[in-house]
């Protein structure tokens, strides 16, 4: 196969996006799928926000700029990408915080019933939390089952309560059918929370549309919100005079400001607050979210595909590569926005890779791990990637013992 890969790159409807982001020289990176890039409108925003919103204006920036409200603005600005109507999104705290407060929320909404259904191999965090709930209130309110993709149907039935998935599996990147798995889940009384994590700002979503009750995303990924970016929580409109969430902290108050002692929730999303948010991390996701505003999530999510498939085509191309199997789903339609390879070297493959230029990740225990970010990616990335993939494999340069000494971070 060929490709004019000049002539992708210069009929991509999403070339010019590249330009709103800070990237570093002589660096292809394939990791925005954990960590996003510097969209210079947050460099930008960052510097606003601190030196003079902060610096001049004081505690009278939280009403002046709008302050207090930016976890609901935010959130309205996110639940396009969603498919989502505006009201149901809010910008806080974590994923794990957040599925903390979603899921007690739920169980309390299932009077009767204790199971809470996920998959083995989801990603540790929203396992890790329901197990500290079943720890806290006991086995008889909560329960974890996490099965085999392939037993997840038949393990919904009348006991469950809660159907906690991620859409996107950050190992394989294998897409959940939403509709259809929120559909099966509700016909038996169940609540679904949905992780969008690898979803939000990759592929398109219509939580409204699929009926969904719950979910959770990020900000630091896709959406390109800076390192520990808040995460948001979707909670369905029909659902918001039912919501008891756990963590009944002032900032969800119906007023703060009274300073009353007895909780009482405020109406809608608002409710899911906790604590005082950080201002600097949410205005840099706020920014963030402004690539999005011209952007047309289907040709984000047609020009991934091309990028993935390219790779793989290129990849085909030399033998010396014929060793890292893929473990995405080869059939685009189910895969997100990345491609997984296991590789008993895996790790020391990543760290030459990154020795040479080209970020991807290592997941544990043998993955290697390739995000494709069509803001900011060209078709000839990819190929000059597979080049310099294919230099380290060849002469096997991965043995350097350099490459070969484990970070904290993966
Ligand atoms: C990245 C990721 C998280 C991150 O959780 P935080 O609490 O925000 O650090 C959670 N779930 C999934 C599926 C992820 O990929």
């Amino acid at each position: 196969m060929t490709h004019n890969i000049e002539q992708l790159d210069r009929l991509d409807p999403l070339a010019a996006c590249r330009e709103q982001f800070a990237l570093p020289e002589n660096t292809i990176y394939l990791d925005g799928n954990s960590l996003g890039a510097l969209p210079k409108a947050s460099a930008a925003r960052v510097h606003e926000v601190v030196s003079h919103q902060w610096g001049n204006d004081l505690i009278s920036a939280w009403n002046k700029h709008s302050w207090i409200e930016l976890p609901l603005t935010v959130g309205d600005k996110i639940a396009p990408l969603l498919g989502a109507a505006a009201g149901q999104v809010v910008v806080t705290d974590s994923i794990s915080i957040n599925l903390y407060k979603l899921l007690v929320t739920a169980l309390n909404m299932q009077p009767g019933r204790n199971t809470v259904v996920s998959e083995q191999g989801n990603f540790p965090t929203d396992l890790y939390m329901v197990q500290g709930i079943e720890a806290l209130l006991g086995s008889q309110r909560c329960e974890l089952n996490s099965v085999p993709t392939e037993e997840l149907d038949d393990a919904l039935d009348e006991n469950v309560a809660v159907l906690m998935l991620t859409h996107v599996n950050f190992r394989s990147g294998r897409i959940h059918d939403m509709q259809r798995l929120t559909r099966l889940a509700q016909d038996k009384g169940i609540l679904v929370i949905w992780d969008l994590a690898h979803s939000t700002g990759a592929v398109p979503l219509n939580l409204d549309a699929c009926n969904v009750d719950f979910a959770v995303g990020c900000g630091y990924k896709y959406l390109n919100g800076g390192p520990g970016a808040p995460a948001f929580i979707y909670a369905a409109a029909r659902h918001h005079a039912q919501i008891k969430q756990p963590l009944s902290g002032w900032m969800g108050h119906a007023n703060p400001f009274a300073f009353s002692d007895n909780y009482e929730p405020a109406a809608g999303v608002r409710q899911f607050l906790t604590g005082t948010p950080s201002i600097i991390a949410m205005a840099a996701l706020d920014a963030a979210l402004d690539v999005f505003a011209d952007v047309d999530m289907q040709a984000v999510r047609n020009k991934s595909i091309e990028l993935t498939e390219l790779f793989l085509s290129l990849k085909k191309d030399h033998a010396c590569l014929f060793d890292l199997t893929l473990q995405s789903p080869a059939d685009p339609a189910v895969r997100g926005s990345q491609l997984s390879f296991s590789h008993p070297d895996a790790y020391a493959i990543c760290q030459a890779l990154i020795g040479h230029g080209v970020i991807p990740d290592f997941r544990a225990p043998d993955i290697v791990r390739f995000g494709f970010t069509p803001l900011y990616l060209r078709y000839s990335d990819i190929a000059q990637a597979i080049d310099i993939l294919a230099t380290i494999m060849d002469h096997a340069l991965y043995r350097d013992s350099k490459y070969n000494q484990r970070a904290t971070v993966t």
